[in-house]
């Protein structure tokens, strides 16, 4: 293959949207020169044609999306929740989950896996309610597979554990060890999440952590990783708390402040510099606090970095079946998810193309519309307009 225009490296866990590899920004020229040339040789899982001739190759080892094509909007990701069941009171979770609510039938997962993957997606992320939940689990890892399709799965690791050895990936949600792990979700389950990491160190192919990020759980951050990475954890995942579903009520007193939001990049530095062998990730809603660095928008394109990008690389799908831009946002999806934001701060911002205005989740919360630039993003904020 030749001509390699983006290479989008990992798998993008469930619960929030695409994952983006931060540790990839920090690389030196020789080593990015070297990755293009060892994709080359890389051996594909699945192929996907572009429609300007390019291709689009799905890899295994390393786990990585490698395209001859720019981004034309074609999906490669898809949440899908498998169940509504969840018994734990998580005060942060952007669905309401019911203690006893139904499964998705495994025909029924495996039929919208064949159907997303003959859109061209690559990875499904699941996600419920509490996956592990569901009976079938096992099996609907199996049906990702024999559509051509990798999965990774979020859990809370409450929960049987042994059929999570047939997922590409495993998260556990870990926003806090200790007491903060109690405040952040609203029960005492830091030690059975870390005993989780452990057994999934053992026997999953890939485990990682979720951690979403507030007032409280940024400040026991580097604890927080260290206790992750100790366990056995290999991929850290930093999500922005969205105000949807459980986490609206108490979004104004939770939410990052400002000056936390612009201290992001430096503590994520930071972390990569302590923990080497350990891939660190944002997610979509992130790319604001990122870009305000003046992080190089060409490299971030490079490396397939994806801000905004519900309802076109990113697909979300409900227990009911019904489509979404992404998890945070129901509704259908119409042209504007691609376009993005394009007026007030964002207009004329450098990372537009990639950041598409900042969160929408969180616009329609402050602002009551979705199309607006992100009240959030420090750029918004420094030229005092949305
Ligand atoms: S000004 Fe808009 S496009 Fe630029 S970083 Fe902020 S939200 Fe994103
Ligand atoms: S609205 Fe956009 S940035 Fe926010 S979670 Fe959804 S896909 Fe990510």
């Amino acid at each position: 293959m030749s001509a390699i225009r983006r290479i989008r490296l990992g798998r993008a866990p469930n619960c929030s949207s695409l994952g983006n590899v931060v540790n990839v920004l920090l690389w030196a020229q020789p080593a990015v020169a070297a990755l293009w040339v060892a994709a080359e040789a890389w051996s594909v899982r699945r192929r996907r044609p572009e429609p300007d001739g390019g291709e689009t190759r799905a890899i295994d080892e390393p786990p990585a999306l490698v395209s001859t094509s720019p981004d034309n909007g074609a999906p490669h990701e898809a949440h899908v929740q498998v169940t509504r069941a969840c018994a734990l009171p998580c005060p942060s979770c952007h669905i309401e989950p019911e203690a006893h609510g139904a499964h998705v039938p495994l025909a029924e997962v495996a039929a919208r896996f064949d159907g997303l993957a003959a859109r061209g997606v690559f990875h499904v992320a699941v996600g419920g309610g509490e996956a592990l939940s569901h009976p079938e689990l096992g099996a609907i890892a199996d049906a990702a597979h024999r559509a051509g399709l990798s999965i990774g799965l979020t859990t809370s690791g409450v929960g049987e554990l042994a059929p999570t050895a047939r997922f590409d990936q495993v998260n556990v949600s870990l926003d806090a060890v200790g007491e903060g792990f109690r405040k952040a979700r609203g029960y005492a389950g830091a030690e059975r999440a870390l005993a989780a990491i452990r057994r999934l160190a053992r026997t999953a192919a890939r485990v990682g952590v979720n951690i979403v990020l507030d007032r409280d759980t940024f400040e026991a951050l580097p604890e927080t990783v260290a206790a992750a990475v100790a366990a056995g954890a290999v991929d850290v995942h930093l999500l922005r708390l969205k105000p949807v579903g459980r986490a609206v009520g108490e979004y104004a007193e939770r939410r990052l402040t400002a000056e936390q939001a612009m201290a992001v990049w430096p503590r994520l530095v930071s972390l990569i510099e302590r923990f080497p062998g350990v891939d660190f990730r944002v997610d979509c809603a992130m790319t604001p606090f990122l870009a305000a660095h003046g992080l190089s928008p060409q490299r971030m394109a490079a490396f397939g970095w994806t801000g905004c990008h519900g309802g076109d690389a990113l697909v979300a799908l409900d227990p009911a079946g019904a489509e979404s831009a992404c998890s945070f946002v129901s509704g259908p999806v119409d042209a504007s998810w691609r376009e993005g934001v394009t007026h007030g701060a964002c207009a004329d911002c450098a990372w537009r193309s990639l950041c598409r205005g900042g969160c929408h989740a969180v616009a329609r919360h402050l602002t009551g519309s979705l199309m607006v630039p992100d009240p959030e993003c420090p750029r918004v904020l420094a030229l005092g307009a949305a």
